[in-house]
């Protein structure tokens, strides 16, 4: 096949072999993370080739060497999977969904968005994302009597790499930069910005990065805090835990931001007994998703890691039915529906009681497991699917928010 130009600023690309939508949603949402030249890639509609959107004055020959491999490796992916359904569940409420629920928010004055994919907010969405973290926290106490806990945002790339971060997502990643010690160095940072217009960020050379990152998954520190221990059949711990990922181009309102809220539950034990915590696990969701009245399903899923892992991690992923995930619809500006991702149920098997030295009492490593809820896309999910009509919301929530 050969490559077709289209305008100077397009390249389109033959794909190696053709792709699924959902292997296409990936090539399109990691194309941010091939090339500073690169626009974005969209996939055509046949599956079978692509338009790589370039920025102006980009080299093109440099970037169709690097979007061809990129394609190569993404396109591979094993595909087709049956996905299998574990719970459904259909909302009460027959309203419409609200369009760009994002901005009605930010219109409220309930939310304010810096740009960059930090968010603040107060009132009836601060309310929401407390109710929705706490009421999962009761549940998982009382049915699972998972211990409260509190971690630090800053996690150590040592921790990272042991958590196979590196090699499964090493373009979400944010390393923690600080002005070397040095008098004159830190003299000249402070010296150009005492009387600069913007801040002036210190010259590279003048930084150093020293291996602190900010967390970019909710139960990565909680496994160093067991290590040496030896568990009898097993025990949960449940938190908010802040989670950061670089996400790029992509970040968009609450759906896709870089700092963003985690309840995360973690199970640790036998394999007997984190499957069960899984099956458990999923009941809460399910009274969760009740609770709100929403539109869901929680189904199998695999996670987009970064291209040249991409192939087989998933296939092991997916074969083994180790990643549900907790699909919400929303609708989008144009008043579309699309599906957000607001949860994943995780089981790990002794990957991490075997880095992090956890034991079982029969002597074998410790089995894991985590589910992870994403507050800022079940606030997001309960805004679009009950509008601002405080009516049209459950009762026992609108008490607690409104
Ligand atoms: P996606 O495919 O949308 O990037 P993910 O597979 O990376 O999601 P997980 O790693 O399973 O997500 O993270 C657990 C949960 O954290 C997700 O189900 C989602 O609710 C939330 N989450 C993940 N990334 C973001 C983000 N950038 N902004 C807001 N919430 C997020
Ligand atoms: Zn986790
Ligand atoms: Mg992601």
């Amino acid at each position: 096949m050969s490559n077709i130009e289209v305008a100077s600023t397009d390249i389109v690309l033959p794909l190696p072999t053709s792709v699924d939508a959902d292997v296409a949603a990936d090539i399109e949402k990691e194309s941010v993370f091939v090339s500073p030249h690169v626009e974005r890639i969209f996939v055509e509609p046949d599956g079978r080739s692509v338009r790589v959107v370039l920025k102006e004055r980009a080299p093109t020959e440099e970037v169709r060497d690097k979007a061809t491999r990129y394609l190569d490796v993404m396109a591979r992916q094993v595909s087709g999977f049956d996905t299998k359904v574990f719970l459904e569940n259909k909302r009460q409420d027959k309203g419409p969904y609200l369009a760009d629920a994002n901005l009605r928010l930010v219109e409220q004055g309930w939310l304010h968005d810096y740009g960059k994919g930090q968010v603040a907010y107060s009132g009836p969405v601060l309310k929401l994302a407390g109710l929705i973290s706490d009421k999962a926290g009761e549940l998982y106490a009382a049915t699972l009597g998972a211990k409260d806990g509190q971690f630090p945002a800053l996690v150590d790339a040592e921790i990272l790499h042991k958590c196979g971060y590196f090699d499964s997502h090493p373009n979400a990643v944010t390393f923690v930069g600080n002005v070397i010690e040095d008098f004159d160095a830190i003299e000249a940072f402070r010296q150009a910005n005492s009387c600069s217009e913007g801040a002036l960020l210190p010259q590279p050379d003048h930084v150093h990065v020293d291996g602190m990152c900010l967390n970019p998954a909710a139960c990565f520190p909680c496994y160093p805090t067991m290590t040496g221990r030896t568990l009898q059949t097993g025990e949960c711990h449940s938190w908010l835990g802040r989670v950061f990922r670089y996400e790029s181009r992509n970040i968009s309102g609450l759906d896709r931001l870089y700092e963003f809220n985690v309840r995360e539950l973690v199970f640790v034990g036998t394999d007997e007994f984190t499957r069960e915590c899984r099956g458990k696990a999923l009941k809460i969701v399910n009274e969760l998703i009740a609770f709100f009245d929403l539109d869901a399903v929680v189904q199998t899923a695999t996670d987009p890691f970064f291209a040249t892992v991409s192939a087989a991690k998933k296939f092991w992923q997916q074969a083994q039915e180790v990643k549900n995930e907790i699909l919400i619809p929303v609708a989008k500006q144009d008043g579309s529906r699309k599906v957000l991702a607001c949860g994943s149920i995780n089981l790990h098997g002794n990957f991490f009681g075997t880095k992090f030295d956890i034991s079982c009492d029969d002597g074998e490593p410790a089995h894991t497991g985590c589910v992870g809820l994403g507050i800022e896309r079940w606030v997001l999910a309960c805004f679009s699917q009950h509008s601002l009509d405080p009516k049209r919301w459950p009762a026992a929530v609108r008490e607690q928010i409104f």
